[in-house]
């Protein structure tokens, strides 16, 4: 039960970490929660079960939304990013956020984009994702890094639609902030079973359709998991994403889900994720299911 819940008239929107840390100062007391959500913008359904979530038990919800430059290793990628602020603004105000913080690039990287702090992250840097789209991962800290020093929230919500992202900022937190908690949310997907994906809205309709394949693909993996070799398992989850239009797969894994490290068979005790990094209509989905 939200206790100290603070009654906001309205969103309050800030642009630069001045005017929100004088807000926040003002708010923060011993029992007050502080929720946090960061996104980069073009929201779904998905983005607002994070700020759901948080308002539930929290009494004041912070979003941001900063695309953040320095996690896109593909130019191209980051000016494709869609961008649809007003709509943005509109869910959150009926989702009743508290407050949006919607920093320019230079607010946040104030010396710059080349003076990046380097995370010790260990393998999980260049496994899957990080393999894929190096730098990712170091750009992600950087960026959440300064995100919480300057909320300095008790909650952090991550959708575990980003597993390895989860993950990598569950390490960075737990040497430079032991104090604030991650709450992992599930993964909200449209009626077909596509992963809600801000990326999507680059699909065409039938890329859409299509594209629902991969949550096909991650369940009958899930469901033959004990009875069918993780190799065969594989090779038939990219047969079916390549026969319904996907051009390129980098990745369909089957890991531990508390390491990311490949597993070849079943072993006793560990939780296993099956994880999907493929491209439709040159847009990169990714997707994910647990397996208990
Ligand atoms: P993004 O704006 O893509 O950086 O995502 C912001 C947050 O929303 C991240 O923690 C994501 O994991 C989460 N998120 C994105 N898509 C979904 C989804 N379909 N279901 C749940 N959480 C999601």
């Amino acid at each position: 039960m939200v206790l100290n819940a603070v009654k906001f008239p309205a969103m309050i929107l800030f642009k630069t970490i001045t005017s929100l840390q004088k807000e926040l100062e003002k708010l923060r007391s011993p029992n007050l929660k502080i929720g946090f959500v960061p996104t980069m913008g073009a929201l779904h359904a998905g983005h607002l079960s994070l700020i759901k979530e948080s308002k539930k038990n929290f009494d004041v919800t912070v979003c941001s939304i900063f695309i953040n430059p320095t996690q896109f290793n593909d130019k191209k990628d980051f000016e494709k990013y869609p961008v649809t602020i007003e709509n943005d603004i509109y869910l959150l105000e009926t989702n009743k956020t508290d407050i949006l913080f919607l920093p320019s690039v230079d607010e946040i990287y104030k010396d710059g984009l080349k003076q990046l702090q380097h995370f010790n992250l260990g393998y999980l840097e260049n496994i899957l994702e990080g393999k894929y789209r190096p730098g990712h991962f170091q750009g992600v800290c950087n960026v959440i890094y300064r995100l919480l020093n300057f909320i300095q929230p008790n909650t952090i919500f991550l959708g575990r639609k980003d597993y390895q992202q989860y993950l990598v900022l569950k390490t960075m937190m737990r040497q430079f902030f032991p104090g604030v908690n991650i709450l992992a949310v599930d993964i909200q997907r449209e009626e077909s079973g596509l992963a809600m994906s801000s990326r999507n809205m680059r699909l065409s309709e039938d890329a859409r359709i299509k594209g629902a394949c991969i949550y096909q693909s991650l369940q009958f993996t899930q469901q033959n998991i004990s009875a069918v070799s993780f190799d065969k398992l594989k090779a038939q989850a990219t047969e079916t994403l390549l026969q319904n239009g996907f051009d390129k797969i980098d990745y369909i894994e089957i890991c531990d889900a508390e390491t990311l490290l490949s597993l070849k068979s079943i072993e006793k005790n560990k939780k296993l994720i099956v994880l999907v990094a493929a491209f439709i209509e040159g847009v990169r989905l990714i997707d994910n299911v647990l397996i208990n």
